[in-house]
């Protein structure tokens, strides 16, 4: 049965040996909780000390450890926490949680960050922000996380709110004292005002598609006949950026798929089994799986040698748009200037995988497909679905309230629009949610943060 003590504790380190392992325990009980188990009396300690002692349960010395007490609300999480520094070895942590769990309930994934958010310690933008420091694998996806932990967001939200909030307040004056119509100055103040206000709106939504792919990265699939040169491509590219371990264990894949921090930021890059008819059974799974990576990419390098290969570029022009393709022509030292010439006229890049010619100018292309700048972030770019669609919910009622303007409905209904939309940019900091969307939010989160 599932014990429903408040108090919540779990390993906060990953799995594996290491130097130390942190346990975290969060919540009323926590310090005479620890306080039980441990060699010095925790209970008179002030805040923010670090305790050297042993972990005793039974008579036994389980470690000797370091614990660290913050005392609520100087918190994590807001509540009374405790951190066990014990001797890096699994075992050592899990006894020390099996001991703790006595008493205390397993934390939930990202409990004690769910913690923190509803005792008002971060909002909710910041709190996923800690979700993607912890995964964050490359500079720009790290300067977003950080930034975004900082308040870039949550400031760019409130710095609209309060906009919005000018705007409604002048129109509820306008509705509860002068049951008349604006004058002429006021109504265009109102239109221009809001009209500049879903511009920023929509940018601050437009930065989410980059947002997100800063997150998740740019999927960049290679498409070409065999022999053309695709893996050639594919491994300069990691030879020559840094790669990262992607580990998604458990996947069997007809494909390969490395990922790469290009200039700072995440490129995962696909070498497709292409799509050209088989009749062989195993290359036609390769093949139905090649469509669907394709599919999904932002981009395409489509690659031949001297033959243009129009049958398989037609293909892939329906299944993706044909903006997102880039055609070069690989293997550029073994041919002539008049056939290169006649390329480069087609809006083909030049390159020679072999001796690493072309690569430059494929990579500025993909680059400027993230092309969101560092100034960019630190003011707070979007990077999730719920964030954008909170955003866009927000431009819609934005533009409804300037229908109602325009077409002078009464301004009851103008005030409401901007109600709803001032109710979805408070959404995307958390000052309203629903638990189902908490939920999801922090069960991505590992256990222990
Ligand atoms: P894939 O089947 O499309 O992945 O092609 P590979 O990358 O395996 O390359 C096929 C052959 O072409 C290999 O022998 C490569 O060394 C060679 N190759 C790849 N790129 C170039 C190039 O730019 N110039 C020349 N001359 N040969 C290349």
């Amino acid at each position: 049965m599932r014990n429903t003590f408040s108090t919540i504790s779990a390993i906060s380190t990953p799995p594996g040996n290491g130097g130390i392992a942190v346990l975290r325990v969060s919540g009323e009980e926590s310090i005479a909780v620890v306080n039980n188990i441990f060699s010095a009396n925790l209970l008179k300690r002030k805040s923010h000390r670090a305790v050297f002692g042993r972990i005793i349960y039974h008579g036994k010395t389980i470690d000797e450890v370091v614990v660290t007490l913050f005392r609520a609300p100087r918190s994590y999480t807001g509540e009374d926490v405790v951190e066990i520094s014990c001797h890096g070895s699994m075992y050592i942590a899990q006894q020390i949680l099996d001991i703790l769990l006595e008493n205390t309930r397993l934390a939930a994934p990202g409990e004690f960050t769910q913690r923190a958010f509803l005792n008002e310690k971060m909002g909710l933008t910041q709190a996923e922000a800690v979700g993607d420091l912890l995964t964050a694998k490359t500079k720009m996806q790290h300067l977003a996380a950080m930034n975004q932990l900082e308040g870039s967001l949550h400031n760019h939200i409130l710095r609209l709110s309060k906009k919005l909030t000018h705007y409604r307040t002048m129109l509820e004056l306008e509705i509860d004292f002068f049951e008349q119509d604006l004058d002429e100055i006021n109504r265009n103040e109102l239109i221009g005002g809001l009209e500049k206000l879903k511009e920023e709106l929509q940018r601050l939504a437009d930065s989410g598609e980059e947002g997100m792919i800063l997150k998740e990265g740019l999927r960049v699939s290679l498409v070409g006949a065999p022999n053309v040169g695709k893996s050639s491509i594919f491994n300069s590219f990691l030879q020559n950026e840094r790669a990262i371990v992607t580990a998604e264990a458990g996947t069997t894949r007809d494909f390969l798929e490395e990922a790469i921090s290009l200039n700072g930021y995440l490129v995962r890059i696909f070498d497709t089994a292409g799509l050209r008819e088989t009749s062989n059974q195993v290359e036609k799974i390769g093949i139905s799986r090649s469509y669907e990576i394709i599919k999904n990419s932002h981009k395409v390098l489509f690659i031949v040698t001297e033959q243009e290969n129009e049958e398989e570029f037609l293909k892939l022009t329906q299944i993706i748009n044909p903006k997102k393709i880039i055609k070069i022509l690989n293997k550029a030292d073994l041919y002539s200037e008049d056939v290169i010439a006649n390329f480069r006229k087609k809006g083909y890049l030049i390159a020679s995988a072999n001796v690493e010619n072309g690569l430059d100018e494929i990579k500025n292309i993909l680059l400027s497909d993230i092309a969101i700048s560092e100034d960019d972030i630190r003011s707070g770019i979007l990077n999730n679905s719920r964030q954008i669609a909170a955003a866009k919910r927000a431009i819609a009622s934005i533009d409804k309230a300037l229908d109602s303007i325009k077409a002078e409905m009464g301004f009851e209904f103008t005030a409401f629009d901007l109600k709803e939309a001032s109710h979805s940019l408070e959404e995307i900091i958390g000052r309203i949610t629903d638990d189902d969307i908490l939920n999801s939010i922090f069960s991505d989160f590992c256990i222990g943060k």
